[in-house]
């Protein structure tokens, strides 16, 4: 298979296939067994000085290419997806190191992504509303805004670049696309198959590099009117104070620590299920990751029995073996960080119950495994319970009720996913209200969006902005209200 082999990447210019102007390059490797990915180019400021003007260039003829036709472009990039599924969910297990389910779901996500997004090009709505004076009428339409920063984290190396890049271009902005260093031959495919489905040449640009040399000079260039990034919490904050010189509109979409509430009434199987597929899928580092798990008291000691007992009979493995339930996570620097903080709970005086540990039997110390790890008798102050530790850890914590329980998840300083198991629905409306996240499952786990619902979270998640759904119109479009009076004198609002 093509993915097999490494394979030299290029950045994508104005339609063109180009190198670094440094000619400098950095490699992608697999965090699963080391296998080399490819190779790429170590761009800086010069590229992304060439890719922002090959996007204002294009931007003239794109923002005038009917929302229809530009939505059409994205159904054909969703079906090119839904032809290269297998191919992309193969190279994602090897670059970015999730099982094949996860990585084909990521796929899919783009498809949903492009094919939601593609209808848009024939909706866009405005509203027209009623004049208070005679013979005028008058209409708010979405415009276009201008060239897009793009900047991902590897986590959703399709998903992510999907949800920013698809609604920016329907709704007639051109990209300029920086791909996390990590899974920059996802990055690139996305875009080869942008091209394939007829994007005109400039309308989206790739750029290899990383943070600082690619992602700061995005930031700061004048010309980029909107930066949208997802990433970590730290990065956030000095994105949107670069951008904030130039007034850009920023879309931060940052950490989590996502707790599922489980009350003595819920079905425990169906919780323990909800807690291991989002504690430990992805090898916990979705950004709705379940981190903490709160348990009300009368049920305590059983979930966690169950919930030992499952993360045990978990299987890690290399992503793309059709037995493995978890793959590796994405490099060594994160296997350290995962690790110091399982010291950091045990001398909080947190009960190290199962995993703790890097894997390294059958092969696998040729990556970067940890064993799914569970932590009990968490006290809702310590560093397991509030910082987020993007691996395969989760914190059990005791609450009396569902106040209490309530109080311990909204106790810290994001606000992205939520949710609660009971079989009461009083309870289960209550959570609903006073969750402070972004989003709130009800009986499931904390992960899991469709791409019609606004995505993002409260608090330290982000700052106010919404990916998908309709939200997403509204962050990369801007409203102008259009008044056309039509009585043949001059009508003054307020005045006649
Ligand atoms: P990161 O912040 O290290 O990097 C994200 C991206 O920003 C990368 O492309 C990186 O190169 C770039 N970057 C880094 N410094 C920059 C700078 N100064 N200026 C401009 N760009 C810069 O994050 P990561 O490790 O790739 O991803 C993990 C983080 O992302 C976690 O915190 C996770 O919660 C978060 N995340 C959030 C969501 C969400 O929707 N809320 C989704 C996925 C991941």
């Amino acid at each position: 298979m093509a993915v097999l082999s490494a394979k030299t990447y290029q950045n994508y210019i104005a339609g063109e296939w180009v190198d670094a102007a440094s000619g400098e390059t950095f490699h992608s490797t697999s965090p699963a067994n080391g296998e080399a990915i490819g190779t790429f180019p170590r761009s800086g400021e010069e590229d992304v000085k060439r890719a922002v003007a090959a996007a204002e260039t294009a931007f003239e003829e794109w923002r005038l290419v009917p929302a229809p036709k530009r939505g059409e472009i994205l159904f054909r990039f969703g079906q090119l997806l839904i032809d290269e599924k297998e191919e992309l969910a193969q190279l994602m297990a090897r670059e970015m190191g999730k099982v094949l389910a996860e990585a084909r779901g990521d796929v899919q996500e783009a498809v949903d992504m492009s094919f939601y997004m593609g209808g848009e090009g024939r909706r866009l709505f405005g509203q027209t509303t009623p004049s208070e004076l005679k013979d005028k009428f008058q209409m708010s339409v979405r415009m276009p805004i201008g060239i897009v920063g793009v900047i991902t984290p590897w986590n959703f190396p399709i998903a992510i670049p999907s949800w920013k890049i698809l609604p920016a271009l329907v709704s007639g902005n051109t990209v300029v696309f920086k791909p996390a260093t990590d899974t920059p031959a996802l990055g690139e495919r996305f875009v080869e198959l942008l091209v394939e489905a007829g994007l005109p040449a400039g309308v989206v640009n790739v750029v290899h590099g990383g943070g600082g040399p690619v992602g700061e000079a995005l930031v700061r260039h004048p010309d980029v009117r909107v930066i949208s990034l997802t990433g970590s919490r730290e990065t956030g904050v000095a994105v949107l104070k670069a951008a904030a010189e130039c007034l850009k509109h920023v879309h931060l979409e940052l950490g989590g620590k996502n707790a599922i509430i489980v009350l003595d009434d819920a079905d425990l199987d169906l919780a323990v299920d909800g807690i291991v597929w989002s504690a430990f899928g992805t090898s916990g580092q979705r950004c709705t990751a379940a981190s903490r798990v709160i348990v009300q008291r009368g049920i305590y000691d059983e979930l966690q029995a169950k919930l030992v007992a499952a993360a045990e009979r978990l299987r890690l493995g290399l992503g793309w073996e059709d037995d493995t339930d978890v793959g590796p996570v994405i490099n060594e620097r994160a296997l350290e960080k995962i690790h110091s903080y399982t010291e950091i709970g045990k001398d909080e005086g947190a009960t190290l119950l199962t995993g703790g540990e890097i894997a390294t039997e059958n092969g696998l110390d040729r990556g970067a495994f940890y064993r799914p790890t569970i932590f009990g008798d968490v006290e809702p102050g310590m560093r397991i319970a509030q910082e987020e530790i993007f691996g395969p850890t989760t914190a059990l914590i005791r609450a009396t009720d569902v106040d209490e329980a309530i109080r311990i998840a909204n106790g810290i300083e994001f606000g992205l996913s939520s949710s609660i198991f009971t079989r009461d629905v009083n309870k289960a409306f209550k959570a609903m209200r006073d969750l402070n996240a972004g989003i709130t499952y009800i009986n499931a786990g904390t992960t899991g969006a469709e791409v019609h619902l606004p995505f993002g979270g409260t608090k330290g998640t982000g700052n106010g902005h919404r990916e998908a759904g309709q939200a997403a119109l509204d962050f990369y479009t801007e409203w102008k209200s259009i008044y056309v009076d039509y009585s043949g004198k001059l009508q003054r609002a307020q005045i006649d």
